[in-house]
C-alpha cells in the first residue's frame, strides 16, 4: 500500500494502536478474506454480521455491475424506479405475515431512526400524540444516531456525548449467567424479565409510551439470546397497553437464526422490523423498515395531496442497492440459505461448546449460526482478554469479533463443517495462548 495511514479516522477502532499494527484486508471470496500480502483469513463473522451468502457471489456482483452501467441513480422523492418495488415486494414476502410495507434506508442506524419516527408519527396520526416515550433495553445496540444511541443501552457508546433524546427509558437486559450459563439455544430462565416493561408502564403511565425496541438476539452487546417465553411476554404487555413493538433485526434478519427473520424463529410478530446488513449481503449499503399494513394505512388515511411521511434519504432505494438486494435474495433462495442456520445449529453448538474447558471461558451461548464465548475479565486491567484473542486469531488466519470480553461468531451461512472445525481449533489455541 502506498498511502500513509494518517488521514483515515477509523470508526469504532483503537486508531493509534491500529496504526502501529495495521490489519488490512484486500480481497474476499466465499468464506475467506485475503490480506494484501496474500494471507488467507477465514471469515468467522460474515464481515460484520452481513455477508450471509459468502463473499463475491457472482450473481450479486453481476447485478451491481449491470445496474451501475444502466442507471446509476434515481431520485427517490416523488419518483421511483422498478427495482425499488420489486425489492420491497421480495422483502415483504420474507417478512412475517401482516408486515408488508417496506421503507428503504441506507444502514441499520437509519432503519432504527426511521422506525422510531414511524412509531411517533403513527400515534400522532391516530390522535394519540401523548405517546412520545420510547423504551429500549439495557445492553441494547440500535446503531449510533441520536435515536438509536438513546434507546440503546451500551454505556460505552453513550457516555462520550451527554445529550440523549428525552423521554427514553430502558427495561432490564436478559443476560443472566448465574442461571443460564452454557445453555444451548434459548435459555430456560428469564421470561419474567419482560415484566420490567410493566414497571415502566406503571411509572410513566402506559399511555405515554409509543414503542419498545429490542433486538430478538442482541449481537453487538455480547450475543444475548432471548430466554424462552421472553419475547412472547413482551408482545403481550405491548398489546395490553397499545404500545408498538419494534424488533431490530439488523443482525437477525436474513437467515442468521434459521428463518428469514428472528420474528419467525421465535414465533413472535412485532409491529415493525428494522433490517440492513444481510439485505444486500453487505455489498451496497442498504437498510429497511418493514411495517404492518395497519401502520401504513394510518399514514394513508390523511388528505391525498400531502406527503404522507416527511422522512426519507437521498439514497433510499438506491438503484445499486436495490439491484444488489434482489440478487442477494435470489442467491439466498437458490442456495436455501435462509434456513441453513437451523440445519447447522446443532453441529455448530456441539463444536462451539467443546471450548467450555478452555482457560477463562465463563459462558458459551448460541442460536442458529451465532455464537458468543464470554471470558472472565482480567481483574483491574483495562486490556480485554477477548481483544487479545481477536489479535491472536487474526494472526492465525481467522477473523472474529469481540464486544467487551465476549467473542462473537456469525459466519457466512454457506459455512461447511470443516470451517467450523477450523474456527473452534483456532479459538482453542488462541484462548490457551492468551491465558
Ligand atoms: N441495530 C443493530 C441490532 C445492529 O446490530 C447494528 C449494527 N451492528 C445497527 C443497528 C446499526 O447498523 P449500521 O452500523 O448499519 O448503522
Amino acid at each position: 500500500m502506498t498511502a500513509s495511514l494518517d488521514a483515515y479516522w477509523m470508526p469504532f477502532t483503537a486508531n493509534r494502536q491500529f496504526k502501529k499494527q495495521p490489519r488490512l484486508l484486500a480481497k474476499a471470496e466465499g468464506m475467506h478474506y485475503w490480506t494484501p500480502e496474500g494471507r488467507q483469513v477465514l471469515d468467522g463473522v460474515a464481515g460484520l454480521w452481513c455477508v450471509n451468502a459468502g463473499h463475491a457471489r457472482p450473481k450479486i456482483v453481476q447485478a451491481i455491475t449491470e445496474q451501475a452501467a444502466e442507471m446509476d441513480f434515481a431520485p427517490p422523492f416523488q419518483m421511483a424506479h422498478p427495482k425499488a418495488f420489486e425489492l420491497a415486494e421480495a422483502v415483504a414476502k420474507l417478512a412475517p405475515e401482516g408486515l408488508n410495507k417496506v421503507f428503504f434506508t441506507n444502514s441499520g442506524s437509519e432503519s432504527v431512526e426511521t422506525a422510531l419516527k414511524i412509531a411517533l408519527a403513527y400515534h400522532r396520526a391516530r390522535g394519540e400524540g401523548h405517546r412520545t416515550r420510547l423504551i429500549g433495553r439495557e445492553r441494547g445496540y440500535h446503531g449510533v444516531n441520536f435515536g438509536g444511541m438513546s434507546v440503546g443501552g451500551m454505556v460505552g457508546n453513550r457516555k462520550m456525548f451527554g445529550t440523549m433524546l428525552s423521554g427514553v427509558d430502558h427495561i432490564r437486559h436478559t443476560h443472566d449467567p448465574a442461571r443460564n450459563a452454557f445453555s444451548q439455544g434459548q435459555p430456560a430462565h428469564g421470561a419474567e424479565l419482560a415484566d420490567d416493561l410493566e414497571r415502566l408502564c406503571a411509572l410513566h403511565d402506559a399511555s405515554t409510551i409509543a414503542a419498545v425496541i429490542v433486538e430478538p438476539v442482541a449481537g453487538s452487546t455480547g450475543v444475548l439470546i432471548p430466554p424462552q417465553g421472553y419475547l412472547q411476554r413482551l408482545r403481550e404487555i405491548c398489546d395490553r397497553h397499545g404500545i408498538l413493538l419494534i424488533f431490530d433485526e439488523v443482525i437477525t434478519g436474513f437467515g442468521r437464526t434459521g428463518s428469514a427473520f428472528g420474528a419467525q424463529r421465535f414465533g413472535v410478530t412485532p409491529d415493525l422490523i428494522t433490517c440492513a446488513k444481510g439485505l444486500t449481503n453487505g455489498t451496497v449499503p442498504m437498510g429497511a423498515v418493514i411495517a404492518k399494513q395497519s401502520i401504513y394505512d394510518t399514514f394513508m388515511a390523511g388528505p391525498e395531496h400531502l406527503i404522507e411521511f416527511a422522512h426519507g434519504y437521498t439514497y433510499s432505494a438506491h438503484p445499486l442497492a436495490c439491484a444488489a438486494g434482489l440478487a442477494t435474495l435470489e442467491t439466498y433462495a437458490d442456495d436455501g440459505l435462509l434456513t441453513r442456520a437451523a440445519t447447522l445449529e446443532a453441529t455448530f453448538a456441539e463444536k462451539l461448546h467443546t471450548l467450555r474447558d478452555c482457560p477463562n471461558v465463563i459462558d458459551i451461548r448460541n442460536i442458529g449460526l451465532v455464537g458468543g464465548i464470554e471470558l472472565a475479565s482480567r481483574p483491574g486491567a483495562p486490556a480485554l482478554r477477548a481483544y487479545d484473542v481477536f489479535l491472536d486469531c487474526f494472526k492465525e488466519g481467522l477473523l472474529i469479533r469481540t464486544t467487551g470480553d465476549t467473542i462473537a461468531l456469525s459466519p457466512p451461512l454457506i459455512i461447511q463443517t470443516e470451517h467450523i472445525d477450523q474456527i473452534v481449533a483456532t479459538l482453542r489455541q488462541a484462548l490457551q495462548r492468551v491465558a
